[in-house]
């Protein structure tokens, strides 16, 4: 559920870049038409004012491409996870959380048991944010 929710922002994200980009775009063609008007503009520009409009709408754009930003400045820091594996035994009820080592899988054996001598193994393997760890260490 977390990497759904992960690369669901993440698209999300990447629209908004894209969106920006293309508003920005924007932005910069109608600066360019107002610094480099076309005659026929010019001409029109005598009786509309239009290019002072074109300023406006060019501003306009820059600000909607500059929005998404700011709202990602805002936003929270990434919350931090921290993979953890658990290891229990087939006799008893030993119950162990270590941090996840490289060749870690579920159902991988570990040794025997200190209490009963049987087979410990890897029962579980997932992601908590770092938050909740430091909440638990708490307690
Ligand atoms: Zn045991």
């Amino acid at each position: 559920m977390i990497i759904v929710s992960q690369s669901r922002r993440r698209i999300f994200n990447l629209f908004l870049f894209v969106f920006s980009a293309g508003v920005a775009a924007v932005g910069v063609f109608i600066l360019y038409l107002y610094f480099n008007p076309s005659l026929s503009d010019l001409f029109w520009d005598l009786f509309t004012g239009v290019r002072n409009q074109r300023l406006l709408y060019a501003f306009f754009a820059f600000l909607i491409a500059i929005y998404p930003l700011i709202l990602f400045s805002r936003s929270k820091p990434a919350v931090e996870y921290k993979t953890v594996t658990v290891l229990k035994c087939y006799g008893c009820d030993y119950r162990e959380v270590r941090d996840f080592q490289r060749g870690d899988y579920v159902f991988k054996k570990i040794g025997t048991c200190n209490a009963c001598n049987s087979e410990r193994y890897i029962s579980a393997i997932y992601s908590v944010p770092m938050s909740k760890i430091e909440e638990k260490e708490e307690y």
